[in-house]
């Protein structure tokens, strides 16, 4: 599923991108938002937004109820940078040196963001999101 959030839902479109799906976090105006919204499943927090969309505007204020209003589907959790949609790979082994020493000591599989660089791997922040995404059905 491809989705586009208003300014308001920076954290939801985060948590979108790391159950892999493409997510457009969008700091710009209605009208903006409301052309991406015609390829895109816009969500927002703005009323008058979502009535001139035509979609139904997201009402929880945490995190896990609107993941759960937006119910998306099954996805492919961890392919997505959260910083900037891009796509992640394997990192080359260049790219893995940017690590910390005592994360290159503990762990041998890095990803990189295809589009801005940004390096990820496995620590205990991601065994918390696993648990959490888990917990809330989101993933198996
Ligand atoms: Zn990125």
């Amino acid at each position: 599923m491809r989705y586009v959030c208003d300014a308001m839902l920076g954290r939801l479109a985060r948590w979108l991108r790391l159950l892999g799906h493409d997510t457009l976090y969008a700091e710009t105006g209605d009208d903006e938002l409301l052309r991406l919204g015609e390829t895109r499943r816009l969500l927002t927090r703005d009323i008058e937004l979502a009535r001139r969309g035509g979609v139904p505007v997201i009402e929880a204020d945490g995190l896990q109820e609107q993941l759960l209003e937006v119910a998306p589907p099954p996805a492919k959790p961890f392919t997505r940078c959260t910083a900037c949609n891009g796509e992640l790979r394997a990192a080359t082994a260049v790219e893995a040196r940017k690590a910390p020493p005592r994360v290159r000591e503990a762990h041998s599989e890095f990803r990189a963001c295809d589009a801005c660089g940004q390096l990820y791997w496995p620590g205990t922040h991601f065994e918390r999101i696993r648990d959490s995404l888990c917990e809330w059905g989101l993933i198996e």
